[in-house]
């Protein structure tokens, strides 16, 4: 018989599941919720002008295709460091940065490292949490378990839960944590919170794992970077994995990083030996096209003043977003408080809406968010809202 004869059908993505169902739909005012990904005043995904113009450079000047080093570019590497961490951070060089394929990349070369390091670890994740989080730690042979998160009768975070789980973790454990605008929640901790995170962190010897995916979508870079700067003052050792897929717009390029703040200069060039390592033997050196665009774009002051500027403008787009849909359901008749989509960050909110509600969603109006209830607010626009107002008043 075949050697597949027993292989078994995978239960399908849910999310991109739900894509093939929003394509099938025959409905002309059906609306894609689902998907985290940003697009415009016109329902498009953009190309940012910044990004264009990094490419028309690097068309202009074509070079030959040799490989890499298995750490990527440099001055990717370094662009990224220091955006991540600040310059002074880079100075003192005791972080590894290594290039990644997104943000998923940079996990996984987090995870095979740390399942090296320390192969009896428990790994926690924020429940709920993307959902590539359990799965990829798991693949990387690690046992994953939930901190508390999400708490749906506040319509916010369970932070006494969350800090007590952390505080019965034993020493070890690594803490997935989401660096800004949380997915799938839209619920961040305040920095008074983050300071208790830090030293629970701090006192019972977690390693935190912080995914940085949406930097710039919050409140701005600077701001949404905070955190990761308040544990590197904490004097921590912890990883920051680095998504440039929405905040470039650069999806399907593949690019983000991985970061290891270790105690020195020279522990942090034995780290690196190691995920080096890591990277040789799972696909030996990343591609270079998107990571030339955004260093080319990081270190190119004009482009980054017009990509900064691009980025606040997807931000404000969002928030604006945000308040209009609030006041359009307020203005349609529903009853309840719903201010807190004007205080969740980031793409995504959890609209409080239950499953039946958003099956309903999807059958009736033929708008498609998860059935949890998340949906995706930074592909709302001026010509969709309307029709998603109708739709979630129809079902509150
Ligand atoms: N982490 C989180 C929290 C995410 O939401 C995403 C993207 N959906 C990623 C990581 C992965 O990003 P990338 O597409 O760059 O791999």
């Amino acid at each position: 018989s075949s050697l597949f004869a027993a292989v078994e059908m995978a239960p399908r993505d849910p999310i991109l599941g739900l894509n093939e169902q929003f394509n099938a739909d025959p409905n002309p005012a059906k609306v894609n919720l689902g998907v985290g990904v940003y697009t415009d005043e016109n329902g498009k995904l953009p190309l940012l002008k910044a990004v264009a113009a990094a490419e028309k450079l690097l068309l202009e000047a074509p070079k030959a295709k040799g490989y890499l080093p298995i750490d990527g570019i440099a001055a990717y590497d370094k662009a990224v460091q220091a955006l991540v961490f600040g310059d002074d951070a880079v100075a003192s060089g005791r972080i590894a940065t290594v290039q990644a394929l997104g943000g998923t990349g940079g996990l996984k070369i987090g995870a095979d490292f740390l399942k090296r390091l320390n192969p009896g670890a428990t790994v926690l994740i924020s429940d709920p949490s993307w959902e590539n989080h359990r799965a990829l730690f798991t693949n990387a042979g690690f046992t994953v378990g939930t901190y508390p998160y999400f708490d749906a009768e506040a319509k916010g975070i369970a932070f006494d839960k969350m800090l007590a789980a952390l505080n019965a973790a034993a020493a070890g454990t690594v803490v997935v944590l989401h660096a800004c605008c949380h997915n799938p929640t839209g619920y961040d901790l305040t920095p008074a919170q983050w300071s208790e995170v830090i030293a629970a962190v701090k006192a019972r010897g977690l390693v935190a794992f912080l995914d940085s995916a949406y930097q710039g979508f919050g409140d701005g870079i600077a701001e949404d970077g905070a955190v990761i700067r308040a544990f590197l003052e904490a004097g921590l050792n912890f990883f920051v994995s680095t998504s440039f897929s929405k905040s470039f717009s650069l999806y399907g390029e593949r690019v983000g990083a991985l970061s290891a703040v270790s105690g020195s200069k020279e522990e942090a060039g034995r780290v690196l030996s190691q995920l080096k390592i890591v990277i040789r033997t799972n696909y030996s050196n990343p591609p270079t096209f998107g990571a030339t665009l955004v260093a080319t774009v990081l270190t190119t002051p004009a482009l980054r003043a017009q990509w900064e500027e691009e980025l606040a403008g997807m931000r404000v787009r969002i928030k604006a977003m945000r308040g209009a849909l609030v006041a359009k359901l307020q203005a349609a008749g529903v009853q309840q408080d719903l201010s807190f989509i004007t205080r969740q960050k980031g793409m995504f909110s959890y609209s409080g809406l239950n499953a039946a509600q958003m099956q309903r969603l999807r059958g009736e109006f033929g708008i498609y968010g998860v059935d949890s209830g998340r949906i995706c607010v930074a592909a709302l626009n001026e010509k969709n809202l309307d029709a998603v107002v109708r739709g979630i008043a129809a079902v509150l």
